[in-house]
């Protein structure tokens, strides 16, 4: 397996504030990880700085994907080099219909024009396998959907954008049970020896669909805590007030 992204000491910041204080990661293709922590650990930051939104400033350290240091490359060429993240609150965008919004994304990313209907066609089936309405394809993009219809959205575009590395931010909170299986399908199907994936999760909900290879806890802008998904077991089991109490005295 061929390491695909690595994070070298990463200290980032955003409104005046060091958020990440020193993450090491490495996810090699074919892996699946998961990222734990207490809300506001910084578990959103490292995406979006892995992404490059340019709201986050990588102060020390270094980002590589395949081996090329994107630590000062824009939003667009992560995209078109295969990086994807889909947001913890997705936004609604008026006057710009899914299916149009999907198609200029997978356009952009991938720089091929998408012929209209052979890309209708995989939308489709890409939303039959979402247990979409067709009818969601012709809607304004997030308008009035509600938040499962929003996360689903964001699988939806991962799967016709078909990423080399797929980042999904609470993919599964605001899901009911049936929603939560059928999202976490579609990762599994997504998910192959050639791509990887970097999750936030705080459900074993999804993690019971989709086993990760390893399992991170970041507490405090700081990884505290690694293993395999034993230790998402445990962490259900347990609680993060063990890992807590070692981010203090760090
Ligand atoms: P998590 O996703 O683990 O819940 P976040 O990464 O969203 O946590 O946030 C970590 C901390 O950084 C929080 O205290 C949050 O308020 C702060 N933070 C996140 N984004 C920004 C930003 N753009 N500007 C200022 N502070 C931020
Ligand atoms: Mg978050």
């Amino acid at each position: 397996m061929n390491e695909l992204l690595r994070i070298e000491n990463l200290h980032v910041s955003a409104g005046g504030r060091e958020l990440l204080h020193g993450v090491d990661l490495t996810v090699r293709t074919g892996e699946a990880h998961v990222i734990m922590g207490v809300n506001g650990a910084g578990k959103s930051t490292l995406l979006h700085a892995v992404m490059g939104n340019p709201a986050y400033t990588v102060t020390e350290g270094r980002i590589y994907f395949n081996g090329e240091d994107i630590t000062d490359l824009s939003v667009d060429k992560r995209a078109r080099l295969g990086i994807f993240l889909s947001f913890q609150s997705p936004i609604s965008v008026a006057g710009i219909s899914v299916e149009n919004f999907i198609r200029t994304a997978k356009t952009a990313v991938s720089g091929q024009q998408q012929r209209l209907f052979p890309f209708k066609r995989l939308l489709k089936t890409r939303m039959e396998a979402l247990d979409m309405d067709p009818s969601y394809a012709s809607r304004y993009l997030n308008e009035g959907f509600s938040g499962g219809e929003r996360k689903k959205n964001e699988i939806l575009q991962m799967r016709v954008l078909d990423p080399k590395l797929a980042m999904l931010d609470e993919t599964d909170s605001g899901l009911d049970v049936d929603a939560v299986r059928t999202v976490a399908k579609n990762i599994s199907e997504f998910h192959n020896e050639g791509n990887a994936l970097l999750l936030i999760t705080h459900l074993n909900q999804l993690i019971r669909y989709i086993r990760p290879d390893h399992v991170h806890i970041l507490i405090g802008g700081r990884i505290v805590k690694e293993g395999g998904p034993e230790l998402a077991d445990e962490v259900e089991a347990n609680g993060f007030d063990a890992y807590r109490n070692a981010a203090g005295e760090a």
